[in-house]
């Protein structure tokens, strides 16, 4: 933070997107800790789309929870009080009235105090003197949290709206695309699918079964190659591969072609790499099962 001419704290967008860039997440052993990402999310959200600064605990927390449970990891409990509490150490947010982050809190005495949070004075600052603070914010913590797929739902989710031609996403690996590809043979490894047009591949795409937001090799044996549906559904959780077969999470609903397209092929083998070096490897896979897929019934 620094001072401007006036005496007053500024922050400059530089500064505040370093800042956003190295939120602090509890990840050991690789465990996804998406509690403060999806925080700023709904605050940028609420900021962007109703100019509403001050967040109540009260409002926030169910909203929280809701995000937890359809974008985190699979838990049985979920705790919203820590990162609203938590994300002061950030540097760029506020509770009121303040609470010492290392006494200790609850649920309830977020509710019974009636804490508010917000971003700080200097961030508020920034947002209104230039708003792509913002948009910008929001594109780093999709690109350092979360997988493609779920960015436009998780937009949609908070509301933030983001003008085309910011995405300027990490560059992608296109060698791991390549190699995954190459070596599930250009079809996708549940279904068979694959489509072509002069030569060029369409809608195959190479999945990282340990995110590479969670520091996943772009290796082969990490990788699947998947039609855009099943990938999507992959890193949603809705199946998981578990010794080289489908396993679909029982709370995965649907209708239409979900049954031939989803259910049918859960115990079934995926199709075989070139090799059996590129295989899934369990270590990603006990990852995935653990931090993205919804649970199955063992049979
Ligand atoms: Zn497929």
């Amino acid at each position: 933070m620094e001072q401007s001419s006036r005496g007053v704290n500024v922050i400059n967008k530089q500064a505040f997107l370093q800042k956003i860039k190295q939120i602090r997440t509890a990840t050991n052993k690789g465990a996804r800790a998406p509690h403060k990402p999806l925080l700023l999310l709904y605050a940028l959200g609420r900021y962007q789309q109703y100019g509403e600064i001050l967040l109540p605990y009260k409002k926030t927390h169910p909203r929280l929870k809701h995000m937890l449970v359809e974008y985190g990891p699979p838990v049985k409990q979920v705790k919203t009080s820590n990162p609203f509490v938590r994300l002061k150490n950030d540097g760029i947010w506020e509770v009121t009235p303040d609470i010492d982050h290392r006494t200790n809190f609850s649920d309830r005495s977020l509710l019974d105090a009636d804490i508010h949070a917000s971003f700080t004075k200097e961030v508020l600052d920034l947002f209104a003197a230039d708003p792509s603070a913002i948009t910008e914010a929001a594109v780093a913590i999709l690109d350092n949290h979360f997988p493609e797929t779920y960015h436009e739902e998780l937009l949609e989710e908070v509301g933030l709206h983001i003008e085309y031609g910011i995405r300027r996403y990490r560059k992608r690996d296109s060698a791991f695309r390549q190699k995954v590809l190459a070596a599930y043979g250009e079809q996708c490894c549940v279904c068979g699918f694959q489509a072509k047009l002069h030569d060029k591949v369409v809608g195959i795409e190479a999945a990282h079964i340990k995110w590479h937001q969670a520091y996943g090799p772009d290796e082969e044996n990490n990788g699947l190659a998947l039609c855009s549906l099943h990938h999507r559904l992959f890193d949603k959780g809705i199946f998981t591969i578990d010794d080289d077969k489908v396993r679909v999470a029982s709370e995965a609903t649907g209708k239409g072609t979900f049954q031939e397209l989803v259910l049918d092929f859960d115990k079934k083998k995926i199709r075989k790499p070139a090799s059996s070096l590129y295989l899934p490897s369990p270590e990603f896979i006990d990852w995935h099962v653990r931090e993205v897929f919804k649970s199955y019934q063992a049979q």
